[in-house]
């Protein structure tokens, strides 16, 4: 084992007799899952992938899903019609609060639910099945592999996605979404539906760490621009009502989700992920957090130190 997949290994089982949380039980996949999986993956700047702990097991991307498909609404229609629809300021809110700008009805931003819904309704394409094979390439080639939806997960999300559905309707009545609100919605519970594993995750943080450049095929997914306007999004925005508090101690743009996954990207220098379903009352993985804060501390990685 080599040094640093030794001590991923170490952290990982410094970490694992914390058993504080449960994981989210909305829909009866997520609540199934295996509480005690556990796994940690790093990238670095030639694109080695370092994992441990359960680095083949597949889980839906969930929230982890919005910073990707904010980089290609960027990418594909730019920053000032992205912000026409969607704000930039952190709501300090749950992530499914109906938190709509007075007069305008923009989202706060779109890391919440009803920003994610408007940001997924301004990816082209005419229907669900246009706009998700936009969606799945683009996030496919964040994480260097065909990923694909898990149509049981979707399923549930459809049939259970009520307050997802009113904040659709809410955004239409503003204007913020122009189109079918059915296809935005179901755009967006196809999106979260996505499968990943801890490496995927990886090498999507990766990926946004290297400005849009994939470490590990070397393909260009999106401009340094675009890289950088969803790391400044995820800094104030990612870790739901808990990003003023994970700035301070990790100090590393983040975003989770509600299966567990949690990625965070150290600009230049890596991308790293952790997954376990055991969820906090902010809708974070508990010991996901206490994996990156530990990994963090050891490599001093916070931004705002000098270095
Ligand atoms: N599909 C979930 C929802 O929109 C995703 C929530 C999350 O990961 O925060 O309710």
């Amino acid at each position: 084992m080599d040094p640093i997949t030794a001590l991923l290994h170490d952290v990982l089982e410094d970490i694992r007799p914390h058993d504080d949380g449960a994981p989210a039980g909305y829909i009866p996949e997520l609540a199934a899952a295996d509480p005690d999986r556990l796994a940690l993956a790093v990238v670095g700047p030639r694109g080695r992938v370092r994992a441990v702990g359960d680095v083949t097991h597949e889980f839906t991307i969930q929230s982890i899903s919005k910073p990707f498909v904010l980089a290609l609404a960027l990418a594909d229609r730019g920053r000032d019609a992205v912000l026409r629809k969607v704000g930039a300021e952190p709501s300090g809110e749950p992530f499914n609060a109906i938190s709509l700008e007075p007069g305008t009805g923009r989202p706060a931003n779109p890391m919440v639910n009803a920003g994610a819904i408007a940001t997924s309704a301004l990816i082209p394409g005419d229907g669900v099945d246009d706009r998700m094979t936009r969606i799945v390439e683009g996030l496919s080639a964040f994480a260097g592999r065909s990923l694909w939806v898990d149509e049981q997960v979707y399923a549930s999300e459809s049939a259970t996605g009520d307050r997802n559905r009113a904040l659709a309707h809410l955004l239409r009545s503003h204007g913020i979404i122009e189109g079918s609100v059915e296809i935005a919605v179901e755009t967006y519970f196809r999106q979260c539906s996505l499968l990943v594993t801890v490496r995927d995750l990886a090498v999507m943080s990766a990926t946004l760490a290297f400005g849009g450049l994939n470490p590990v095929t070397g393909e260009r997914v999106v401009s340094e621009a675009v890289a950088r306007d969803v790391l400044s999004i995820m800094a104030s925005c990612g870790m739901y009502d808990y990003s003023g508090e994970w700035l301070l101690r990790v100090g590393l743009p983040a975003k989770s989700g509600v299966s567990g996954g949690l990625l965070a990207v150290a600009p230049s220098q890596f991308g790293v992920a952790a997954f376990s379903p055991r969820l906090d009352e902010h809708g974070n993985s508990v010991r996901a957090i206490a994996l990156l804060e530990t990994l963090g501390e050891r490599f001093g990685m916070h931004l705002l130190e000098p270095h």
